[in-house]
């Protein structure tokens, strides 16, 4: 073995995968190493040198999480301004006032995703599906994270927007999403040819109500043919739901699978409006089952719709008809772990005493389950031959104790507070839980200024001069 050996000494815990049972599995006193980029021994005593010796005794060690649905140049400069306001008659969609006045320029969503790819790392995430209009410098900025991540430029037939308040409308122009499809295929190849070897790409038309049927069309055949995964928003909102079946006379998910775009690379976020929810009025019960035949996976991302109000019905169900589910970050804050619980807990809300979510399957859907729709067999895990992509967790952390479970407490209170190391391919990103490939201050200090020249400008924006404080107010009044 050439490459220089890092070795984990007798982690009091850690997460590994038995892939005889198909499960996840706690080890105690176990040594983890890896040569490179690849994970080579797991769990007894590894008797060799090490180049590197990380004392586990106060560890939980767990395989790098994916989060497989995330909006890093978009999201992060939202905080502070979204989570309360929007059309209510939307259903707090996008389309209202605020967010047709604050819109991130180039120099915004840069600032916006170096913050929140160092905030995704810091939290244990190892492997990010990054869904973004292509900005100048993106893939460069993904490899000098040191993350791994799933390059998915979008591109759509229409932009949306309302006059009314009322209703969701299309401004159609066919010919400006052809040419987006065809830029983004550019920089889909280019993420593949990425020097750092951590990028990857997906074919991601943007959502289903904004793009013709024929550049689904395309965008399946591009998936086909490359062999990468097809991801587009779909049955997300209630006004798209009653859009889509007003367009077409079926739900958005019979829509897809009309058009073949259903399939077992097939991602959808968020599935949440499909025929089963039940605040949909609609004669037939067939969206879990299409989505369950065709192997077309479902990216659960709660906390965005939790904060309008809305929550799919429910992840046990989805699970339970055999839809591979893995966890994303829509929105802020780009903490997984964190979703992980809200998903679990909702699940368990949505259904009742008749729920059927736990910690396992939540933790499953964040490593393995992702893992799989993303055609990496090798993510994940914890196993010989895996990437060593590798999370420690401080035991010793007050949110981590009393010690009883370690998996329940990572993830029910103490969250990314416990991530104190991480490795991408076998590079330490993360250490004492500070991100050693971004400066997370300064980051966070070029985040505040694009912000704050953005909110400046909203009046400018608002057609009728509003300002940010009348379209989005402080949580308490400011005192004079
Ligand atoms: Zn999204």
């Amino acid at each position: 073995m050439t490459a220089p050996v890092t070795c984990i000494r007798r982690a009091a815990w850690a997460v590994a995968w038995d892939a005889a049972r198909g499960s996840h599995v706690y080890l105690r006193d176990a040594d983890i190493a890896f040569a490179g980029n690849t994970i080579f021994h797991v769990g007894g005593r590894w008797d060799g040198a090490a180049a590197r010796e990380v004392d586990g005794s106060a560890l939980l060690v767990i395989p790098g999480l994916l989060n497989i649905h995330c909006h890093p140049a978009q999201s992060p400069i939202f905080r502070g301004f979204v989570e309360e306001f929007g059309n209510p008659r939307l259903f707090y969609s996008a389309r209202h006032r605020f967010r047709q006045a604050f819109i991130p320029d180039v120099e915004a969503q840069r600032a916006s995703a170096r913050f929140g790819l160092a905030e995704l790392l810091a939290g244990g995430v190892t492997t990010v599906v990054d869904l973004s209009h292509a900005y100048p410098g993106w893939l460069d900025l993904l490899a000098e994270s040191g993350i791994r991540a799933v390059a998915a430029p979008m591109f759509r037939s229409a932009a949306w927007f309302t006059e009314t308040g009322q209703e969701t409308q299309y401004e159609w122009a066919p010919d400006l999403g052809e040419a987006a499809f065809v830029e983004a295929a550019a920089v889909m190849d280019a993420a593949e040819r990425h020097p750092s070897g951590r990028l990857s790409a997906m074919v991601s038309p943007a959502q289903v109500d904004t793009c013709t049927p024929e550049l689904l069309q395309r965008s399946a055949a591009l998936a086909r043919e490359t062999g990468r995964p097809l991801h587009t928003h779909a049955a997300q909102s209630y006004a798209e739901f009653a859009g889509m079946t007003r367009r077409h006379d079926m739900t958005p998910i019979a829509w897809l699978h009309r058009l073949g775009f259903l399939g077992p690379h097939t991602i959808l976020g968020h599935a949440v409006f499909t025929d089963e929810h039940p605040w949909l009025v609609w004669p037939e019960r067939a969206d879990l089952h299409l989505l369950a035949a065709s192997g077309t996976a479902v990216a659960h991302c709660p906390t965005v719709f939790l904060r309008d109000g809305t929550l799919l019905h429910d992840l046990g169900t989805y699970m339970e008809a055999g839809i591979p589910i893995a966890i994303g970050t829509d929105t802020h804050p780009q903490n997984l772990l964190e979703e992980m619980r809200v998903a679990e807990l909702l699940a368990r809300a949505a259904a009742g005493p008749r729920h059927r979510c736990d910690t396992a399957r939540v933790f499953h859907a964040a490593t393995i389950a992702a893992a799989g729709v993303l055609g990496r067999p090798d993510l994940g895990r914890i196993a010989p031959g895996s990437r060593a992509d590798l999370v420690c967790c401080a035991l010793d952390h007050p949110a981590m104790q009393p010690l009883r479970d370690p998996l329940r407490n990572l993830v029910h209170v103490a969250a990314e507070r416990a991530v104190r190391d991480v490795w991408v391919d076998g590079r330490q990103v993360v250490a004492e839980g500070t991100v050693l490939t971004l400066d997370q201050p300064q980051a966070a200090r070029t985040l505040q200024a694009q912000q704050e020249r953005l909110a400046a400008a909203v009046a400018l924006r608002d057609p009728a001069g509003a300002d940010i404080e009348a379209l989005s107010p402080l949580a308490l009044p400011l005192a004079r």
